[in-house]
């Protein structure tokens, strides 16, 4: 070609053929754990191209204690009930009835659930909500794919993945502990995770009824407990949970911890004497709610935070699944007016953080209080484990717990 003279542009779209436009959707849901998951099928029926897309492909393993709470199943179950129906065949599972909480004086005390809740391996569990999105839903799947980098404004929401780029209005973090949503977008202190779980399965455990989950409290840690939690097909989720302020203050490894309980706790050594452990002692962080976190916002422009990766777990009793999934559901009706609005800025999102602390924030303080309280005197749990043996004192705690 002479110079100074230019390729005619036919010419170049010969040679390189246009970029594809992107992938594009009203929401891009990250992460299908409990949380992603009830957020798709909250999102059932709205007309919205939604992508639910995790790192993972399913099933996959998540350690947890394995306890789904009844308010998981219940808030599911008003989204239909035929969601509810199908968890209940899951298998395997074993139904939570009875706990048995061992104060460290060695009492114990006993509570039994009217509300039907069971326990699952979340192996299980997680791709059975999966499997209710893909059954029920329209959503776009998108395992295998990690999100790398989100931007998020006014003109929309930017993703990178190890599968490639894709675009969307409003991008919802399910994301986890270690949210990659939360980071990019919330710049400023890291999200606290101010305790630590170590889980193990077992197998050959002694005396342990599959309907009975079992707590166990110590005089020398009791900012946290030790659970053995039946999951059906003759297997134990048993582990320990504690602070984290706690575990450095002390150097504690919770794995040697939990193996130093099973051995010599009065009320479990005999019965793990013979008990076998299956697959390694994994550990996790847990978020709790209702402490520093909880002065951290939920919502930005352009995105949401819901579960783990909005700190929304329950500080006494340890448990998430069911607040992953009352604030997937409670952002699902946000998007929905997102997208109804075309409005996507911090300022539109004031419902959503208004919701989650009524619903969920406010009961998470309390929680975070009781367990301060608690966890500096281990006199006042050995009270109120003696205390509970009055019935309508029982019922109190019964119902202070859930
Ligand atoms: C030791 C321990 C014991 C627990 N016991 C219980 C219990 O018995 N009962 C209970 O209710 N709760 C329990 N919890 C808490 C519970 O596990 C969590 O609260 C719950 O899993 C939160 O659900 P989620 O959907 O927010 O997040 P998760 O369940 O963590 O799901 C997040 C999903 O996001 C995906 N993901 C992460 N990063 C990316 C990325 N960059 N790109 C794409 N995908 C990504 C992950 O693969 C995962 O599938 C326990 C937690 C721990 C650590």
């Amino acid at each position: 070609m002479p110079r100074g003279q230019t390729w005619p542009s036919f010419y170049l779209y010969a040679v390189l053929p246009p970029t594809p436009p992107l992938p594009t959707y009203d929401v891009a849901l990250v992460g299908a754990g409990p949380a992603g998951t009830a957020c798709a099928l909250a999102l059932r029926g709205s007309g919205l191209r939604v992508a639910l897309l995790d790192k993972a492909a399913f099933p996959r393993d998540k350690i947890c204690g394995d306890a789904i709470p009844g308010a998981a199943l219940k808030a599911l179950a008003a989204l239909d009930p035929a969601y509810r129906v199908a968890l209940a065949g899951l298998r395997p599972q074993s139904p939570a009835r009875h706990s048995r909480l061992v104060a460290p004086s060695g009492r114990s005390l006993w509570l039994h659930w009217q509300k039907p809740s069971f326990n699952s391996p979340r192996l299980d569990f997680d791709a059975a909500l999966l499997g209710l999105v893909r059954h029920h839903t329209d959503t776009v799947i998108l395992e295998n794919t990690s999100l790398l980098e989100v931007t998020a404004g006014p003109d929309g929401v930017h993703l990178r993945t190890t599968q490639g780029e894709l675009r969307c209005r409003l991008v919802v973090g399910c994301d986890g502990a270690n949210s990659v949503v939360r980071r990019q977008l919330l710049p400023g202190p890291a999200q606290p995770q101010p305790c630590v779980g170590v889980r193990a399965y077992f197998e050959n455990v002694a005396d342990a009824p599959d309907d009975t989950t079992e707590f166990y409290f110590s005089r020398d840690y009791l900012a946290g407990y030790c659970w053995v939690f039946p999951v059906g097909n003759g297997r134990y989720n048993v582990g320990l949970g504690l602070l984290t302020e706690l575990i450095s203050a002390h150097k504690i490894d919770l794995k040697v911890l939990l193996r130093e309980w099973l051995a010599t706790h009065p009320a479990l050594a005999e019965r793990f004497a013979q008990a076998r452990q299956l697959g390694p002692t994994r550990g996790f962080g847990l978020p709790l709610g209702g402490g520093v976190g909880a002065a951290l916002p939920v919502a930005g422009t352009g995105f949401l935070l819901c579960g783990d990766a909005a700190a929304l777990i329950d500080p006494l009793q340890g448990h998430g699944i069911d607040t992953a999934v009352e604030s997937g559901i409670l952002a699902a009706a946000q998007a929905r007016r997102c997208c109804a609005a075309g409005a996507f800025d911090a300022a539109f999102m004031q419902p959503y953080t208004d919701a989650v602390q009524q619903q969920i924030g406010a009961k998470l303080l309390l929680h975070h209080r009781l367990m301060r309280l608690f966890s500096a005197r281990p006199w006042l749990v050995n009270a109120a484990v003696r205390v509970a043996a009055v019935p309508r004192l029982r019922r109190w705690l019964q119902g202070l717990l859930g």
